[in-house]
């Protein structure tokens, strides 16, 4: 599709949110071309916060995006949604400080955008190319994006827990593959860092509806995983919607080896200051 899109009519969801707790209302309406995708506080007289990565606040355990001190947090399920069934603009009205967490995957979303179709606007779909390798890194965390004529990602974690391990996903994104293999993946938390977490005001509207509870040895869910991998594949989840943020798809492929919200928000911020790093391309120019 070489044109800009965005969703065929507004639709409306409730939940609560992951972490503050508050129900939340959502309306995602379509928006027209070069409007990427923009929060509306309904709450706070329609205040606007563009998804940008100059907007990104917190990054422990969600991203949440911040504008002249009004926020909205957890929004990385959504983006990724939007991004990864190729609605390119929308907006996204809100009645409280966080989206709403949902299953806890992307799947409700993306249910939700099939339900009102994608319809093309009379604009030229631009892409964000990259044109030479950025990397960041803390710790033993590292990411990184290289020239590629797709949008790939190849992500690593692991963890020391006999349901996880490593493991280790490369996929290319498509709306198609994005639906089947990504959206239902949840997220998941490890129930020894519950109390921590909640002492520190995070994961206080956590449950089994909307998480993979990690014991020492098992998973508290009755639920069985929705994949072997689920949790890798949740990782990917969370880096195409925090990459989102860039406001366009991106022509590029991401090497991601442990990595969390804090460092994907800021290899795009590393990539997005080099400006000898990528440039925008329109669909349908030869890309080689
Ligand atoms: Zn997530």
């Amino acid at each position: 599709m070489s044109k800009q899109t965005t969703i065929g009519s507004d639709f409306s969801v409730s939940g609560t949110g992951l972490h503050y707790n508050f129900p939340v209302n959502v309306k995602v309406k379509p928006a027209p071309a070069y409007t990427s995708y923009v929060f509306r506080r309904a709450d706070l007289n329609d205040f606007e916060i563009p998804a940008s990565p100059e907007r990104v606040t917190h990054v422990s355990y969600a991203t949440t995006l911040m504008k002249s001190g009004v926020m909205i947090a957890t929004v990385e399920h959504l983006l990724s949604a939007l991004m990864g069934c190729g609605v390119d603009n929308a907006i996204i009205e809100v009645d409280s400080v966080e989206a709403p967490i949902l299953d806890g995957s992307s799947a409700p979303w993306v249910d939700l955008i099939e339900q009102v179709g994608i319809v093309e606007l009379q604009a030229p779909r631009a892409y964000l190319r990259v044109l030479k390798r950025v990397e960041a890194s803390e710790k033993d965390r590292v990411m990184s994006i290289e020239p590629a004529d797709e949008f790939r990602i190849t992500c690593l974690i692991d963890f020391n827990h006999p349901m996880i391990g490593e493991q280790r996903r490369e996929i290319i994104i498509r709306p198609g593959d994005y639906s089947k293999e990504i959206a239902p993946a949840r997220t998941f938390g490890f129930v020894e860092e519950i109390e921590t977490l909640r002492q520190n005001g995070l994961a206080r509207g956590g449950s089994l509806e909307n998480a993979i509870a990690l014991t020492r040895d098992g998973i508290l869910n009755q639920e069985p995983l929705r994949f072997d991998d689920e949790f890798v594949r949740h990782k990917i989840l969370d880096i195409i919607g925090d990459l989102a943020l860039a406001g366009m798809p991106v022509l590029g492929h991401v090497r991601a080896s442990r990595s969390g919200h804090g460092l994907h928000t800021m290899l795009l911020s590393t990539l997005l200051r080099d400006r000898e790093a990528w440039e925008v391309v329109n669909g349908g120019e030869n890309h080689q």
